[in-house]
């Protein structure tokens, strides 16, 4: 961290900084300019608060010299993480995995004909929520325990890997319990509890970015999970607030080769959430594959028009085996290949 002051700091302002980095058990190190002189904190790991600084007489600005989160930086671990999934399937490696599914369990007849059309185009992860984090509290709230419990008997029937999202730190367990992914939504992107909970469930977890989140924001939350124990986090770039109303969000296909840089963690696209239309999705899907997602999230629903949520961004089935297909094509090209 580097402490800059202003042209007219006096001796006593210079002082008072030096002062308060021994008194936080740091050494300090002035660099002169022409102009403005800066006081660096030697050893500095990530825990002093730069307010103590910024606000203090004659201090113009801090300058973050490391970056705030460790654990998920590649910086301390090059090799990218790969996490593990059961029936042999991982992420991060070489192989993308395809989650798709509807946004909701709504019922058995529902789940079990979209599980079966999603394994019939070759998919071989299922996404479903039973708990929905709506933003309308008059909005289909998801089935909750029952949905679990038909995402089960989904699994024993369609051997379908289970994705589905934990929305508060009780009913995490009981997804804990189930699922082969603990998906937290863009909207629990920063419950810290949450995060810390999901940090100790012995799942890997699926990280959305949420709506306003930057992308320190976003791996500073993984970070909280990694911190509890749980190295296999997999982030997903969901699309943030725009400003145009063209799509439902502004798809920020950038985060995915910013992430990679900054992070050894796999990053996933969710094109269904990030564009909100059916007709946009495919596009969006092959943008992220070739910009090197690990993985995808699609909506998928049998009859999306009677989708209870987010009928508009699901594709039918039949859309969905034929952008498999362009996505094994782009996955070629980029040296993947898709997982099947
Ligand atoms: C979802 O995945 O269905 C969902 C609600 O997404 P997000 O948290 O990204 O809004
Ligand atoms: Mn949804």
């Amino acid at each position: 961290m580097l402490i800059v002051l202003r042209s007219d700091a006096s001796a006593a302002d210079r002082a008072r900084v030096v002062a308060l980095i021994e008194s936080l058990g740091f050494q300090s190190q002035s660099i002169e300019g022409a102009q403005r002189t800066a006081i660096a904190v030697v050893g500095n790991d990530g825990r002093i608060d730069p307010a103590r600084f910024s606000a203090l007489p004659g201090v113009d600005e801090v300058v973050h010299i490391s970056r705030p989160y460790r654990m998920v930086a590649r910086e301390w671990r090059p090799e990218s993480t790969i996490v593990r999934l059961p029936g042999g399937r991982s992420v991060g490696g070489t192989e993308i995995l395809v989650v798709a599914g509807p946004c909701s369990v709504e019922s058995e007849a529902q789940i079990f004909a979209t599980a079966r059309a999603v394994k019939a185009a070759g998919g071989v992860a299922l996404r479903a929520g039973a708990f929905k984090p709506r933003t309308s509290p008059y909005a289909f709230q998801g089935l909750g325990q029952a949905g679990l419990e038909l995402l089960a008997a989904v699994r024993r029937e369609t051997g379908l890997l289970i994705v589905t999202e934990a929305m508060d730190e009780a009913g995490l367990e009981q997804v804990a319990e189930l699922a082969d992914v603990i998906q937290i939504g863009a909207r629990n992107m920063q419950n810290f509890a949450l995060l810390k909970r999901a940090g100790r469930a012995g799942k890997p977890v699926l990280l959305k970015r949420g709506m306003a989140a930057s992308l320190n924001d976003l791996l500073l939350s993984a970070e909280y999970v990694l911190t509890e124990g749980n190295p296999d986090v997999i982030l997903c770039e969901r699309g943030i607030r725009g400003f145009d109303g063209a799509a439902r969000n502004l798809f920020d296909v950038n985060a995915i080769p910013a992430v990679k840089a900054l992070s050894h963690l796999p990053i996933f696209a969710d094109p269904s959430h990030a564009t909100g239309k059916r007709a946009m999705v495919p596009a969006a899907a092959r943008a992220a594959v070739a910009a090197g997602a690990d993985g995808l999230l699609i909506e998928v629903h049998v009859n999306p028009d009677a989708a209870l949520s987010d009928g508009a961004q699901s594709l039918y089935p039949e859309q969905f085996a034929l952008l498999l297909e362009e996505i094994r094509g782009i996955a070629a090209v980029v040296g993947r290949r898709v997982a099947t």
